[in-house]
């Protein structure tokens, strides 16, 4: 409405926001960084976890009754020892995400972004190497990063084709990161191993979406966030940016434009 001055979203993503609009009408905006970082990146966590030791196909097939005598190769994955993972957007969610990844025995670690942060790769030892490069020598690729118009459909077919057959991606970002026709025949014509989704295009997916049909993807309804502790403090952090903005004060977290 005409009236609107503040703006408080309990997200640290602002890409639903329309920016131009709201720097023009000089409505001010909170949102919640770092609070969420732990939690996101630790479903970021479990969430390769799944898809690469195809966790959900896996627990299927005791329900099913496809799990019989035990044969060598039933149900094998790819793990993370002596790996390469790759980090599209190196920022707080895509460092922690680095952090726990670590002491699965992860060999290097590749990030991609606007620039090299050596500061915050020094940590991991990683690299900083162009998109295409990530693409072709990570064993994993998880995308932490915000989703802007340098950055929507970024994964797409080409980056697909760039991957190795037995790698796994993951998202965490945002939906239109990923072009999901490019990713549905990836991973229907065996391009790459697996993939796991917290975030899709659009948000719910259709139950009869394609990608719901394939046994190597993994997809959680955007719940990178949602601890009690997390959610709780998200609010509370909400509120406080609310109320200051409407008294004029200086938020908590209030969204640079
Ligand atoms: P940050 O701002 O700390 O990190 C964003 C990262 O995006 C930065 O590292 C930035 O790189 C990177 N980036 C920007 N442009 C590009 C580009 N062109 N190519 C590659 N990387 C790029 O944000 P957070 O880590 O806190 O959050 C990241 C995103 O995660 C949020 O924007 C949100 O969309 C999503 N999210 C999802 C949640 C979920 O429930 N699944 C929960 C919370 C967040 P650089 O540093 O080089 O600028």
């Amino acid at each position: 409405g005409p009236g609107l001055k503040v703006i408080s979203t309990l997200s640290v993503g602002f890409d639903h926001l329309a920016l131009d609009e709201i720097k023009k009408r000089g409505i001010r905006v909170g949102y919640t960084p770092d609070v969420l970082t732990d939690a996101t990146a630790e479903l970021s966590v479990a969430l390769l976890l799944s898809a690469c030791r195809r966790l959900p196909e896996a627990a299927e097939q005791v329900k099913s009754g496809g799990w019989t005598t035990w044969k060598p190769l039933w149900m094998c994955g790819y793990g993370l020892s002596d790996s390469t993972v790759g980090i599209i957007g190196l920022g707080r969610i895509g460092q922690a995400v680095a952090r726990r990844l670590k002491p699965f025995g992860v060999r290097k670690f590749l990030y991609t972004g606007t620039g090299p942060k050596p500061e915050s790769a020094a940590e991991f030892g990683a690299e900083f190497v162009p998109l295409v490069r990530l693409a072709e020598e990570s064993d994993f690729v998880v995308v932490t990063c915000a989703l802007t118009p340098a950055t929507q459909g970024m994964c797409n077919k080409d980056f697909f084709a760039r991957m190795k057959k037995s790698s796994v991606f993951v998202n965490t970002s945002r939906g239109a990161v990923v072009n999901q026709e490019d990713l549905y025949d990836a991973l229907a014509n065996g391009q790459i191993a697996a993939a796991g989704l917290d975030v899709t295009t659009p948000e719910p997916l259709p139950t009869d979406h394609p990608l719901l049909s394939l046994k190597n993807c993994v997809i959680l309804p955007h719940i990178g966030s949602a601890t009690y502790a997390t959610r709780s403090t998200m609010a509370v952090l909400a509120a406080k940016n609310l109320l200051a903005g409407l008294r004029g004060e200086p938020m908590p977290h209030e969204l640079k434009l």
